[in-house]
């Protein structure tokens, strides 16, 4: 088919041009225009996931042949200014379900109506079940996961039809050079130049982590994921945001799969994922406002030095501290350690989700507006299922139980990393004279543990009894 009018495909959540609902669906009528807007939806630039945003432009610009158009402001004046310039005849892009967003494209779409476009059309190709689409319950919304997953997510989300068709792409003869992606153009901030000995970017990279998952991992998901330094967990979730990958496909392939353990738990993960997003799009301001309005009288209180000792892994529990040096380091932090250290900054240090929730904003690969704030608010007990409150992880068990020989502290605390097995996860409980041999002064190589765990958690119990009535 002889393709002359032109069509933009705004590039968003969806760096890819495999199973791309929107590209392929443009790409059948049309000659492609792709473009990507920095807008005030995009990562902050001094954020590790900006760092993953610009490599993976790139690695999409190399895909689409360096054709794809990078621009910077607002992005309804600078797609009318286009459309008019280039007498542009369709606009296409998948949907996002962050509120700017849908404040944004919910204006594109009316605005624009004014224009004689032959379409402006949105598709799902970030979620398995469109919030809105989730079986109903009576009159009232999901709050806990497991009814969601098990009730309000049964319909096949998989749509045969669109998967996996040859994509056949012709582009635009548009060329703005000032506007064509250079990756040298952009800063990444110092911090984040170590992460590409950890990472490999892209649509490429994101289909191989998957195929190596699948084939060598899977079945050992369930019973291994807890293990903090698994090789058993797929480290997808940086390709999924950044839609690398698709998520049908994703769902597609792991259908086609034997049925057993491992798969399912994998697969009531990406059901965790779909579950914040229908929170986010429920609850639109949980990234500033507790679901439970009830935590509004909770005590948070900040203390700038053990807010510091957390984000720098100087909290004196090893497992604490490994957790948040890995995650400085690699932009990536493992399940169990998130809700680890998620814990023990909302109730034994008693500062509030939002704080850890912008550390994790800035400092992780993955981060996720839904999966990070639904989470957080999870592990603090003000989200939807308040059981999480009276939910204490003791970093000690822990780090025995999913850190059991402590290859995962010594790798991240150079400084206590000659301590026998049975003091790794309790340094101060370690004899005078094994630290005197080793060399280890506690207080001055490694801190000594900045509050008392007991202590603390009873305190976070007596502050949980103030609200408990109202819940
Ligand atoms: P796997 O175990 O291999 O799981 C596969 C995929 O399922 C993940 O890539 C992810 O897309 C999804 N998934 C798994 N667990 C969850 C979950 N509990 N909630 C939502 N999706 C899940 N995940 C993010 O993608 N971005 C975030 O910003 C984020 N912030 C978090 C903050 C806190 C406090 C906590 C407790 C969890 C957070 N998670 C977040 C969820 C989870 O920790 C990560 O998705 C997971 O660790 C990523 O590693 P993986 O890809 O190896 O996961």
């Amino acid at each position: 088919m002889i393709k002359n009018d032109i069509a933009i495909h705004w590039f968003r959540n969806d760096l890819r041009i495999h199973n791309n609902n929107s590209l392929l669906n443009l790409s059948q009528k049309y000659k492609i225009f792709p473009i990507f807007i920095f807008d005030e939806t995009q990562p902050k630039e001094d954020s590790a996931n900006y760092w993953w945003l610009i490599h993976s432009l790139d690695k999409l610009n190399q895909n689409l042949n360096g054709n794809l158009h990078v621009y910077h402001g607002k992005a309804a004046d600078i797609i009318r200014k286009l459309i008019q310039k280039y007498n542009i005849k369709a606009l296409g892009w998948n949907r996002c379900y962050d509120p700017s967003s849908i404040e944004r494209d919910s204006f594109i779409k009316e605005e624009f109506k004014k224009f004689s476009l032959d379409y402006i059309r949105s598709e799902n190709s970030h979620l398995l079940w469109e919030p809105w689409k989730v079986k109903p319950t009576k009159n009232k919304l999901y709050t806990v996961f497991t009814p969601f997953y098990k009730k309000g997510c049964v319909s096949d989300p998989i749509n045969k039809a669109k998967l996996n068709q040859p994509l056949q792409l012709v582009y635009s003869d548009i060329h703005e050079s000032e506007s064509l992606f250079n990756i040298s153009q952009f800063n990444l901030p110092i911090w984040t130049q170590k992460f590409k000995k950890y990472w490999k970017v892209g649509e490429e990279s994101a289909l191989s982590t998957f195929t190596d998952f699948v084939e060598r991992k899977i079945d050992q998901y369930k019973d291994r994921r807890n293990d903090v330094d698994s090789e058993f967990i797929s480290q997808l979730s940086p390709y999924i945001h950044f839609g690398e990958i698709s998520i049908h496909q994703m769902w597609d392939n792991l259908n086609k799969l034997p049925c057993n353990n491992g798969v399912n738990h994998f697969k009531s993960e990406l059901g965790w994922r779909e579950f914040s997003y229908y929170l986010l799009y429920n609850f639109p301001d949980l990234k500033e406002h507790n679901i439970r309005s009830e935590f509004n009288a909770y005590p948070w209180k900040f203390n700038e030095t053990f807010f510091d000792a957390w984000k720098w892994g100087q909290t004196g529990y090893p497992m604490v501290d490994a957790a948040m040096r890995s995650l400085y380091e690699t932009g990536y932090l493992h399940n169990r350690c998130r809700m680890i250290v998620a814990s023990f900054l909302t109730k034994n240090l008693n500062i509030h989700w939002k704080q850890g929730a912008e550390w994790f904003d800035l400092t992780l690969m993955d981060a996720d507006l839904a999966s990070n704030y639904a989470s957080w608010q999870w592990a603090a007990g003000s989200g939807t299922d308040t059981m999480q409150y009276s939910r204490i992880f003791h970093p000690v068990i822990q780090g025995k139980k999913f850190d059991v020989n402590g290859s995962y502290v010594r790798q991240y605390l150079p400084e206590i990393s000659r301590l026998p097995n049975e003091y790794i996860h309790c340094p101060w409980e370690a004899p005078q004279s094994i630290l005197q041999n080793l060399g280890i002064q506690l207080g001055q190589d490694y801190p000594n543990p900045i509050v008392n765990f007991e202590q603390s958690t009873l305190e976070a119990n007596k502050r949980f009894e103030i609200i408990q009535h109202l819940i």
